[in-house]
């Protein structure tokens, strides 16, 4: 049987995950489960398949997962040293499906035993590439990417050099507002940025798609994941999200992977690497869809997208900055206190600010740096919030 763990087990990724396991059963031992808010979720899929620990984010939940589990014999714990002890727990296969930066740590603590770390928080890829991908090599441990993007891109490579390739693209499908025109964004509401066109996903990823800071967080993940140069890699809008990621090779051959917007398919594939096993997704039928479109990403409507490149041609603990400012704008988003368009003006004020005023982006990539520049990066947006409303 296969040891199994999967932090941020009660999300959007995480509940797919558990999807896929619960259809052969027998093949797996859950080690650890984690989750945030959802202690009933969390508790019922721990109980299902007799985890040996659940783990709450939050400590003062610690009580009503005690309670939810009474009498199962599992072990409850909370809070982020929980966690990190908790993904060092021996297993073949880990999901890091934790949604934002607070993902690294479990992340880095789950390479460190030496194993496969199925990677969707590509906001620790963003935060700490270089530290991720070094741990990874140090201790003989496997990173395989989830986002769809990225397992298509992988899937492309497959008996590929990378030294061949020219070219990456990743796909965008322009997210909520991708028709809607640039001067009614301003007013766009939580609501309305919530709802996406084609995949269904957790909250935050889903008004991400909408500013496309999605998209900037995908770009760098594709330059920290494959090693490759920005000036590589292309985003191209692709309104129907059939095809994930197109690969293009020095002699001008390009190969593409298309499937289903189904998270199923790039979970099941990181799941069976290097096999491929019967997935439950839809086939596609291409005479049925008919025509694939695309198109270049239009560069007023998406400022994130340019920020990206800023951040890879600036190096450094810059990624971090970028994506603490980029989560702690949407939290300000989320509850009001900032527009839609203002996301990407105070993280770009952020970025600024901290190269100016810190000077600590050129210091070395440990976690505890990478930390101290997400703290910094959170209370610049918060000063900028607070100066806007003032
Ligand atoms: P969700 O919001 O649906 O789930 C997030 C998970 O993380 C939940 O289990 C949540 O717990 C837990 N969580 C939230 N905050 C914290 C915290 N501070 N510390 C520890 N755990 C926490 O997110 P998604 O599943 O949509 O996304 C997960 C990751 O996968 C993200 O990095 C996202 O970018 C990436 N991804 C997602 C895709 C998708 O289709 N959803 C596609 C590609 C990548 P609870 O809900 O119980 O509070
Ligand atoms: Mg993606």
């Amino acid at each position: 049987m296969r040891r199994i763990s999967i932090f941020g087990a009660t999300g959007s990724i995480g509940q797919n995950t558990i999807d896929l396991l619960r259809r052969d059963k027998a093949a797996y031992q859950v080690v650890a489960l984690s989750g945030g808010h959802n202690i009933a979720r969390l508790a019922q899929d721990a109980r299902e398949f007799q985890a040996e620990i659940a783990i709450t984010a939050h400590d003062a939940r610690l009580d009503e997962l005690r309670a939810a589990l009474k009498g199962s014999g599992i072990e409850a714990a909370a809070g982020s040293r929980a966690l990190i002890e908790a993904a060092g727990r021996p297993a073949d296969w880990i999901m890091s499906a934790i949604v934002g930066a607070a993902g690294l740590a479990p992340g880095l603590a789950a390479l460190k035993q030496g194993s496969t770390l199925a990677l969707a928080n590509k906001e620790s890829l963003v935060c700490a590439g270089p530290l991720l991908m070094q741990t990874a090599a140090r201790y003989g441990a496997r990173i395989l990417p989830v986002d769809s993007e990225h397992s298509a891109v992988f899937q492309a490579l497959v008996g590929e050099r990378i030294e061949e390739v020219e070219r990456i693209i990743i796909t965008a499908s322009g997210g909520a507002f991708r028709d809607w025109p640039l001067e009614d964004l301003k007013s766009a509401t939580l609501a309305q940025a919530s709802s996406h066109p084609n995949w269904d996903m957790g909250q935050r990823i889903t008004v991400d798609s909408a500013s496309m800071f999605n998209k900037a967080l995908e770009v760098i993940e594709t330059k920290e994941f494959f090693g490759v140069d920005p000036a590589q890699i292309e985003v191209l809008v692709h309104p129907q999200s059939l095809v994930h990621a197109l690969v293009g090779f020095r002699d001008g051959a390009l190969m593409s992977h298309l499937g289903a917007p189904d998270m199923r398919h790039a979970i099941g594939y990181a799941l069976h690497w290097p096999d491929r096993k019967s997935l439950p997704v839809a086939r596609l039928d291409l005479a049925a869809v008919g025509q694939l479109e695309f198109r270049a990403p239009e560069q007023g409507r998406y400022p994130a997208l340019r920020l990206a490149y800023d951040v890879m041609a600036r190096g450094g603990l810059c990624g971090a900055v970028f994506n603490g400012a980029k989560e702690r704008a949407l939290d300000h988003f989320i509850a009001g206190r900032l527009g839609f368009l203002d996301m990407a003006g105070v993280t770009e004020d952020a970025l600024a600010q901290i190269e100016t005023d810190a000077g600590l982006i050129d210091d070395a990539m440990t976690l505890e740096n990478v930390s101290r520049m997400d703290d910094l990066a959170r209370q610049a947006v918060d000063r900028r919030v607070a100066e806007k409303a003032g």
